[in-house]
């Protein structure tokens, strides 16, 4: 099984923390669904045999694409693609681009998983990171969605965000909680360069939440979570039993999936070879390439063997399960336990990590220390 995931880069406005790849202003919607369609058909007869129970339309705002284009897309994705009949189908919004109308065509088309990016539930919060929609603007998008039939909604929700205050956060996750989300991813602000805050920071016009301020962030949301039924399957994402993100656990298992669109990211095997590769960077390169008939790929990197088993161990421990021993094994034809003895004993001597019969994963304590449990490994 793999995933495909459908990149939308368009935003009304760029906030301020924001290190995606994303266009705000004005672009031309249409020539790059039309790119996105000529690319679809170009992977047709690569991906043969291949079966997709996941799809994930991302961004960027997908909800800005004029829903004429989605259908566009999603007709394409499932004349070429062999596709399970009800595959998990999220696409992601900002609440300021959510209508009921849009929400009921995109249940129609198959689109069984909404992701909302709300960030804080505080409105100046909201204003200081450069968001363009408010608390009340949210809890709109959130019923409409309901009401269109949407059950299973994950909110985004950051921390360490300037303004933000401990009982702000918790405050936003109480607003997530008592929408009863079926889902909630929580990430820390990671302060990238080359972006507004960035800047802001640099030059002292806005400060952070200190390290310690951010950390009781972390701790006391995570089990406010907890106390609200939210289990915590991923370094940063909660859901209720059963609602788990099965796209994004393909990655975090680094399994197959085929990214579309603009500076989109692909992994594949190709005649037992662990193939990576990327889409053009740049918007007039993707949409020339991709309408001129030939795949809009930048980089391709084939993956050695070494490298691909240190990737499952990197991304695998990421879940709170773990890996997989059988898994690893009928993949590797190698029990992790024995590939990586000394790094794996000395994980567990630190108390960082836990071994069953079953799998390897990371303790409570290892989640925080994710990294430097890596490097035992490489
Ligand atoms: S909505 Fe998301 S992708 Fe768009 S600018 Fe804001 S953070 Fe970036």
């Amino acid at each position: 099984m793999a995933g495909i995931y459908v990149h939308i880069p368009f935003c009304k406005r760029k906030c301020k923390y924001c290190d995606f790849v994303s266009l705000a202003g004005v672009h031309d919607y249409s020539a790059y669904a039309a790119a996105l369609i000529s690319e679809i058909r170009l992977y047709k007869p690569l991906v043969e045999g291949r079966i997709f129970d996941t799809i994930f339309i991302g961004g960027g705002t997908p909800s800005l694409l004029p829903i004429e284009l989605v259908c566009a897309i999603v007709d394409e994705l499932r004349s070429c693609f062999d596709i399970v009949k009800s595959p998990e189908f999220t696409i992601e919004a900002n609440p300021e681009s959510l209508t009921f109308e849009k929400l009921n065509v995109y249940r129609n088309l198959g689109i069984n998983r909404l992701s909302i990016g709300l960030q804080s539930g505080d409105d100046d919060v909201l204003r200081a990171i450069g968001r363009i929609h408010d608390k009340a603007a949210f809890i709109n998008a959130f019923d409409a969605a309901r009401a269109a039939g949407f059950n299973n909604i994950n909110v985004d929700l950051m921390h360490g965000l300037p303004g933000q205050s401990t009982s702000s956060y918790l405050d936003s996750i109480r607003l997530a909680c008592k929408l009863e989300c079926e889902h909630i991813s929580s990430y820390s602000l990671i302060l990238e360069e080359h972006t507004q805050l960035y800047s802001d920071v640099i030059n002292g016009k806005i400060t952070l939440p200190d390290e310690d301020t951010a950390a009781e962030m972390e701790d006391s949301g995570f089990m406010l979570m907890n106390e609200f039924g939210y289990m915590r399957y991923e370094i940063s994402n909660f859901s209720k039993p059963g609602y788990e993100c099965k796209h994004n656990l393909n990655y975090w298992d680094n399994g197959e999936y085929l990214g579309l669109g603009l500076n989109a990211h692909s992994a594949m095997h190709f005649s037992n070879r662990w193939v990576r590769w990327a889409n053009e960077a740049s918007l007039s390169s993707y949409i020339i390439k991709a309408a001129n008939g030939k795949l809009p790929v930048e980089t391709t990197e084939e993956i050695d063997r070494d490298e691909e088993m240190f990737e499952t161990i990197m991304v695998g421990l990421r879940k709170t399960a773990g890996i997989s021993r059988r898994s690893f094994v009928e993949r590797f034809g190698i029990d992790p336990v024995e590939h990586y003895a000394s790094a794996i004993s000395e994980a567990i001597l630190d108390g960082f990590m836990e071994v069953s019969d079953d799998y390897i994963r990371l303790s409570n304590r290892g989640l925080d220390f994710q990294n430097e449990v890596l490097l035992k490994f490489m």
